[in-house]
């Protein structure tokens, strides 16, 4: 079994209208919803997972739409961009697509040697379309429009901003595994061998740089993936040895979590890939139900009235 820390496993962020975010990112995305389900915390709220057809690690995006929250804004300590991996030669269809939509777009241009798009999604959260150098061999969830040929594979990379990157480099580096690839002017490109894919890490450095506000259009923390709770439990350990405070294992009925801020400011949590998914669905109907963790569910009818329904088709 591996003992490692095997890249992201999946990233949460917060954005406005739940039915426009299910409609950019199931239609002009093209990814699967793996689970509807409600905040935890908040049960009025919902929390949606995005992913490919199994919702494999690694490929997971997840929100909490807050109807009516304001705008976030990117900043120092805080995770800034989200790279999703795409196929060579499908940046020119995606610019095509994007426009049809309306999305919002930056100039394609290179970084370490690799063609990305950057673009972002209606709550004005951060993206980048990037053709990594090795092919990404993950299985794509496919659409009507959007194939496998231009498919997203799942993460490419996440950008966290600091003012002083050390910390988190060594956070990344002596825990984690990680290990500097990479510089290009204040980027600085992290990458564990432990997974081909999902494995990068990009720490941009703003010695200057505000402070980010978590609100719509902004991601709200970062999780690593594990395989399972006892390599979970071996990190928590090394944690709180480096001084670091972290909670206890929280059951998150699709993977067990536990979460620690980083001394630049970032959440991070560490993510089994137990149990998964399927645990309270069949594959071909994830997504489709309105699922409760357990301590809702005598609650179902009063939650149901207090969501937005969501239009699916
Ligand atoms: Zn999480």
């Amino acid at each position: 079994m591996n003992q490692s820390i095997l890249g992201l496993h999946h990233i949460t962020a917060i954005a406005n209208n739940a039915q426009r975010n299910y409609d950019f990112y199931t239609h002009v995305l093209g990814l699967r919803m793996v689970k509807r389900t409600v905040n935890f915390d908040d049960p009025t709220t919902y929390h949606f997972y995005y992913g490919n057809e199994e919702g494999m690690p690694g490929t997971i995006l997840t929100f909490f739409p807050w109807e009516g929250i304001g705008p976030g804004r990117n900043g120092t300590g805080m995770a800034t961009e989200i790279g999703y991996s795409v196929p060579a030669d499908s940046l020119d269809n995606w610019v095509g697509r994007f426009r049809e939509a309306g999305v919002s777009t930056d100039e394609q241009a290179e970084r370490f040697g690799e063609q990305y798009l950057p673009f972002t999604d209606p709550d004005g959260l951060a993206f980048t379309l990037t053709v990594p150098k090795q092919v990404d061999s993950r299985p794509a969830w496919e659409t009507e429009d959007v194939k496998q040929n231009i498919a997203t594979r799942g993460f490419h990379s996440v950008t966290l901003t600091l003012q002083k990157i050390d910390p988190t480099a060594k956070v990344l580096t002596d825990i984690f595994g990680y290990r500097l690839l990479a510089q290009e002017g204040n980027r600085y490109r992290f990458q564990t061998d432990s997974v081909p894919e999902a494995a990068i890490v990009d720490l941009l450095e703003e010695p200057d740089g505000h402070a980010g506000r978590t609100a719509a259009g902004t991601n709200h923390h970062v999780a690593f993936r594990v395989a399972n709770e006892t390599v979970q439990m071996e990190f928590r350990e090394k944690i709180l040895a480096s001084h670091l405070q972290i909670t206890p294992k929280i059951d998150r009925d699709y993977f067990f979590s536990i979460y620690f801020r980083e001394p630049g400011g970032v959440l991070f949590e560490i993510a089994t890939d137990n149990p998964g998914f399927t645990v309270d669905e069949p594959l071909p109907e994830l997504g489709t139900h309105l699922k409760l963790p357990q301590q809702y569910e005598t609650s179902r009818t009063r939650i149901e009235k207090a969501l937005t329904a969501l239009k699916t088709m």
